[in-house]
């Protein structure tokens, strides 16, 4: 069991007030809040040993690539990495999204097939549409249902000796469901294909093992995981990351430099040119450490506790419909009052001190596919609580009344 009030006690900002009311925060998916552990390690990187990183001989270089390194080291732990230089840092899931497919550019051709599904984020999409313009490959969609699944049996078929690559996400940002990735890493492998998971929306409820799944490209965002936001980072398996190119030119990513030509550093630097997110990525290992420290499993079944009490209670609410009724999904719930627009309840709620997100979030398909502009969504943190539900059911109540 967690303890909630205690685990309250780390954030900060649940105690401030909005528009006059308590914060109630079901912002989760679009970012999570910060503890005051992982506050403190970016305090005290800027207060005590700030320096760039891997070129100082002096103390503060060397203590910051120390603990850099480290960090690294805490990620490639947490997601069952093999090797450290298989973790690359980026700026968070849509730059390792973008480094991958940049990656691929001489490893596609004319009339290769690439899989996404339907339930993505924009950015597990355009960079990819992109890579086909630049290459010929076309790009093939896997149906999704009503419930808000991926339609397996259609992922099956569209399968073949053409498919390259398939990018599909853990948990849909927009609809919460958990999909099927084990499976699907198993049937695109049986043809040879690379498939690249997008983690953003699973990483604060699942701890995932890479090996076990056997994924060849994992990514992440730090912000949906208690850290900061501009870092995240890119898994890949070496035997890939060694056969794509780099996604930026620059410092460190080189291992000699003439006009002529120049060759490049090996992993994980060739795909890390410039000066990082230093306290970034340090602090990305502290909130993991935080995380670990709660543990994944009491957090899932804590918040499958919220989600099953803010299903009922807002499925109590008339006319209000919820969108992904998957019996496997996380702590996400997206629903519309019937004739309301999504919009005006998200801008009622504020009012209230409710911060829930409207609109299509950034997955316009799924909007389109429902025939809806977009939708309420209140995602759940393991930090939140059931008398917070209540508040914002009776907020979407009162919003109904006023505009109704
Ligand atoms: N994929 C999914 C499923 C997401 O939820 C998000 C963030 N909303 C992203 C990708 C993009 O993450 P970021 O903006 O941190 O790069």
């Amino acid at each position: 069991m967690l303890d909630i009030n205690l685990i309250r006690k780390d954030f900060p900002i649940l105690k401030r007030q909005v528009n006059g009311k308590p914060l109630v925060y079901f912002d989760n998916a679009a970012t999570s809040q910060t503890p005051q552990q992982v506050i403190d390690v970016i305090v005290d990187y800027y207060s005590n040993y700030n320096a760039n990183i891997h070129r100082g001989v002096h103390a503060l270089s060397q203590e910051a690539t120390d603990k850099y390194e480290a960090a690294r080291h805490t990620i490639q732990k947490h997601f069952n990495a093999n090797k450290a230089q298989e973790i690359i840092f980026t700026s968070g899931t849509t730059h390792a999204i973008n480094l991958v497919a940049n990656g691929f550019t001489k490893l596609i051709d004319n009339g290769d097939e690439l899989i996404v599904s339907a339930l993505e984020h924009h950015s597990n999409i355009v960079p990819w549409q992109m890579l086909c313009e630049k290459t010929g490959a076309k790009l093939k969609v896997i149906p999704m249902t009503l419930e808000g699944e991926l339609d397996m049996e259609a992922y099956t078929a569209l399968l073949s000796e053409k498919t390259k690559l398939v990018f599909v996400n853990h948990i849909s940002n927009a609809l919460g469901t958990i999909n099927p990735i084990k499976t699907i890493i198993d049937q695109a492998h049986k043809f040879g294909a690379a498939v690249l998971i997008d983690g953003a929306q699973a990483c604060p409820h699942i701890k995932p093992d890479v090996q076990a799944l056997d994924v060849d490209f994992y990514v992440t965002s730090a912000h949906k995981i208690c850290g900061p936001t501009g870092v995240g980072m890119l898994y890949g398996k070496e035997e890939w990351l060694n056969k794509m190119e780099p996604y930026q030119g620059g410092g460190e990513m080189i291992d000699q430099v003439t006009f002529e030509k120049t060759t490049y550093a090996g992993l994980p630097h060739k795909f890390e040119a410039g000066t990082p997110n230093i306290c970034g990525g340090i602090a990305f290992g502290a909130a993991l450490d935080y995380m670990n420290a709660i543990g994944f499993d009491k957090i899932a079944s804590y918040e499958k506790e919220l989600l099953d009490y803010g299903t009922e209670k807002l499925l109590e609410i008339e006319g209000l419909k919820i969108y992904g009724t998957s019996k496997n999904k996380t702590s996400v719930i997206s629903f519309n009052l019937e004739g309301i627009h999504p919009y005006d309840v998200g801008t009622l709620l504020d009012k209230m001190g409710i911060a829930v997100r409207t609109g299509h979030h950034c997955a316009q398909p799924i909007m389109t596919f429902y025939n809806i502009p977009g939708t309420i969504r209140a995602s759940f943190a393991f930090y939140n609580t059931k008398a917070e539900i209540d508040a914002l059911v009776s907020g979407v109540k009162k919003a109904k009344m006023m505009l109704s």
